[in-house]
Order: C-alpha cells, then structure tokens, then sequence
C-alpha cells in the first residue's frame, strides 16, 4: 500500500478516535457521531481506490440497498427497541469479519502458503465473528419476543460448550500446521455459531443489553483479526477500538448495576424483560401509599423553586420525553429551576435516557449524572420520578438480601418531597420492591406517564 493510502488511514484513526471522546459526553455527542461518520467516509473511499477492485457494480448495489434498508430501519425503530436493532448491527459485523476470512481462504491463489500469524489471525476472524452472528440474532429474537425471553436451560449445557470449545482448539491447532484442511474451516464455522447460540440462551432476557455490549466488543475483535488478514490497518485500528470499548461499556454497566460479568452470563437476575414484574405487587397491595392526582400534583410544583426529574425506563415506555419537556420549559418561564438526574444504567440500554431527551431537545446542560448531583438532593424542594424504580430504590444501600445491595442509586429519598409517576406500585427491572414509595413524603400519581404529565402540563397553562 502506498504511503497516502496510510497517512489517509491515519487520519482516519484520529478522527475515530476524537469521535470516540466526544461521545462520552452529551454536549458533544452529536459531533462525535459527525467525526466517526468522516472517519468512515475517509476509511472506506480510500479503501475502495487503493485495493485492485474486480467489479465496482457489486458494490456500488451492496452500498445502495445497505443504505436504503439502514436508512430505513433508523428511521423506523422505537426508542424502546434500540437494543435489538445495535444487535442485529453487531451480529451482521461479525458476519461480515467471518465471511472475508473465509472470502480471503478461497480466494488464494495457495492456501499452503498461509504463514502461520495469518491462518491464526483467520481462524479467530472466522471463529469470533460467527459466534457474534448466531449470539447477536438469539439476543435480537429474545429482546423481540421471537425466542422465550427466559433462560433456556438444559442438563450437560456447560459441558457441551466446553467440548466445543476444545474441539475449535484441537482443529485450529491442525490447520494451523496444515492449512490446505478446508475441512477443518468449516467444521469450526459450525462450531462457533452453534457456540454463539448456546451461550447466549441461558441469559434471561432483561440481561440482553449487556450481552449485546458484550457481542459489541466481540464484532470489534473479529473485525480487528480481519484486518490482520487482510493486512489492512485502518480494519485493525477500528476494530480495536470497537473491542475496547465495548469492553469497557460491558464493565460500565456491570459496576451500575453492581453484578459481575459472570453473574450476568451464568445468573439469572430479571429474567423477564417486562419492564417490571409484579413480583412485589402481591406483598404490598395491603400498605398505604399518599395517592396524588394531577390536579393535586400542580399545587406542589406551582410552590416548588428546585426541582429535579429522575427519568426510567417507563418515560421510554410511555414515549413521554416531549411532555416533559414541556412541563420542565412552563416551570422554567415561572421561575423554577428543573435539572435532569440521568443515573447511568436507567431504562434499558446505555445512554438510554440521554438519548431520549435529547430526542425531546432538553437542554444538555440540565441533565446532570449520578456523581454531579446526588449530593444536591437534600436540598432540592421535589422531585419528580418519571417511570423510574430501581435507580432510586434505597433498599440498594441498606438491604444485603436485594439484589440490587451495593448498585450506586439517586439519593431521591434525601429531597424534601417526592413525586413518583408510574401505573402501579408492581416492581421495575430487578423484580423487588421500592420502600420508597411507601415514604411519607412520597406521593403516587398512578397512570401513563405521558397521560399525566399532558394533563399536568394543560393544568400548568390554565394556571
Ligand atoms: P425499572 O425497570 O426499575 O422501572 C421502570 C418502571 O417504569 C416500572 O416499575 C414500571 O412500573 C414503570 N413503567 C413502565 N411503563 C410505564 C408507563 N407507561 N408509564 C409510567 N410508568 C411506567 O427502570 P429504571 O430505569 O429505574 O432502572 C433500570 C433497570 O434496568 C435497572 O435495574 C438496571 O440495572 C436495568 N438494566 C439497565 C440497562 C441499561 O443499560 N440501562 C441494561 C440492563 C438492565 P409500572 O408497571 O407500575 O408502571
């Protein structure tokens, strides 16, 4: 390759790699996003001049049917239902890595010739990416309803994947010494697609996002072993930082969460991914709670000056960002000062709730996370849940029984007065009840989301 060819590779990598930083923040996210999209541009336009190309018409119809149906999906899915579309993105990356191995093995002019760094590099390209492709399309089908949600488990299952395991090292093992075993390729193909079944269905449901973070990483890895390959570094590069990242993203939600990897791979907390499991309902139906209606809601928000929102998984339900953002805009005209408080694993993919209200356009600068704002609870005058549970259940400091002891929440339960919207007081992700809402200062608005914070924002107007 020529030497433009690489400076260009480099200057994509920068532009990855500034990408990558500016994402971690809300405020620039949108500019990350803009950077990786030049980096791809530069990535894939000097690819295609570079390399000696056999036929541009295949891929100038892959390039166009790829955009229309991608264009089309983004456009299409629900907020709630961005999990299963990265997995599908992930599991068609790791296809992509296995089948330009295979492409590059048959494509040779000699496979005896294969030196032993590239049928390695081959086999784990082969390997990674097909296990990513069958584990990304079972985490799609269980997140979709396609595939029971709860784990699926069977006598001897972690056996079978060890045998497995073993059987892809004994034959890797063999063609490495002789790679004219075609044979081999293909036996390890089926290998690691049935693996990437097999692991992925004892996970419950609930658990597919950080599997999917985890697939995430594992297409990055695969497509960085391609690049080894290929001997294409901007493939290596970028594959790289997509296996880091995932990686650290998986470990991320772990620590919020406060489980293991192991525990989410072989435990089995939330196995339904209702959004809330009525659990806890039974056990608490008999026990007071204050219950509020909008119109009672309105006097307490007219007399609050601070107030924070504390959004869940079920405003992402309800699709209430925009009307709470126009709720917090009136409350803003008459003078209260609104924050956001975005703990990092609320609703049921990173990021979800930035996303969500930034689709509503609220301020970047009012969304504040779990460390910028916890201490400022104490004195803030009422909060307001909205579809959120677990995040602020304080059973999370106190209680070692539950599973969520030791997972860092929103220190709701410290502000002067809460106000929790939700439809019941049926339990959120980890199934276990919330002691909170029993809290004297707490008071229930039992509904849709979005139906009672419309009818508290038309209650603000005539006010
Ligand atoms: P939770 O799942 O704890 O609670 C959501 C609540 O929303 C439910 O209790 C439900 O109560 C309520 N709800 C559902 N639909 C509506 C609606 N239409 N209107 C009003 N309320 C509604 O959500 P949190 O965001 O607090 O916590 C997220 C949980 O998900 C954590 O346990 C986290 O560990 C887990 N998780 C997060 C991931 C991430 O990456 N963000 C990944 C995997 C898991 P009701 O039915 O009574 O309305």
């Amino acid at each position: 390759m020529n030497i433009i060819t690489q400076i260009a590779y480099l200057i994509a990598s920068i532009f990855f790699i500034l990408g990558l930083k500016k994402l971690g923040s809300a405020k620039t996210a949108r500019q990350g996003n803009q950077f990786s999209m030049i980096a791809m541009l530069i990535a894939v336009v000097v690819t295609l001049l570079d390399q000696g190309i056999v036929d541009f018409q295949y891929i100038i119809v892959g390039v166009v049917v790829g955009s229309l149906i991608g264009v089309i999906v983004a456009k299409k899915v629900e907020m709630t239902s961005m999990p299963q579309m990265v997995a599908i993105f992930n599991g068609l990356g790791g296809g992509a890595s296995a089948f330009v191995a295979l492409a590059e093995y048959y494509g040779a002019d000699s496979v005896a010739i294969f030196s032993y760094d590239v049928s390695v590099a081959m086999l784990l390209s082969l390997f990674i990416g097909a296990l990513t492709l069958t584990g990304s399309f079972i985490a799609f089908g269980k997140l979709q309803g396609f595939i029971t949600s709860a784990p699926v488990v069977f006598g001897g299952q972690q056996i079978i994947n060890l045998l497995l395991f073993i059987g892809f090292i004994g034959l890797s093992g063999y063609f490495i010494f002789d790679p004219t075993q075609e044979m081999d390729l293909l036996i390890i193909l089926g290998i690691a697609s049935l693996l990437g079944v097999l692991l992925v269905i004892p996970i419950g449901g609930a658990d597919m996002p950080v599997v999917i973070s985890l697939l995430n990483s594992y297409s990055g890895i695969a497509a960085a072993t391609t690049g080894f390959v290929l001997g294409n570094n901007i493939l290596i590069i970028s594959g790289a930082l997509v296996g880091a990242s995932g990686i650290i993203l998986t470990k991320i939600m772990c620590v919020a969460m406060n489980r293991s990897l192991a525990n989410v791979i072989f435990g089995a907390v939330g196995t339904d991914d209702s959004g809330g499991s009525s659990g806890a309902q039974g056990s608490t139906e008999q026990r007071n709670v204050t219950r509020y209606t909008p119109e009672d809601a309105v006097l307490m928000l007219e007399n609050a000056q601070s107030i924070i929102i504390v959004p869940g998984y079920g405003l992402a339900v309800a699709q209430g960002q925009h009307i709470v953002q126009e709720m917090a805009s009136i409350i803003g005209s008459q003078g209260g000062k609104v924050r956001y408080a975005i703990h990092p694993v609320a609703g049921r993919m990173p990021g979800h709730m930035n996303v969500l209200l930034a689709e509503a356009n609220v301020p970047y600068d009012t969304l504040c996370d779990l460390d910028e704002i916890n201490d400022d609870f104490q004195n803030t005058d009422l909060v307001l849940v909205i579809g959120a549970n677990d995040v602020i259940n304080p059973a999370a400091r106190t209680d070692k029984q539950s599973p969520l002891y030791g997972m860092p929440i929103l220190n709701v339960d410290k502000a002067k007065s809460v106000m929790i919207f939700k439809r019941s007081l049926s339990s959120g992700f980890a199934g276990v009840d919330n002691e909170l809402f029993y809290d004297e200062k707490t008071m229930m608005v039992f509904g849709d989301a979005k139906k009672s914070i419309t009818e508290l924002v038309s209650l603000l107007k005539e006010n």
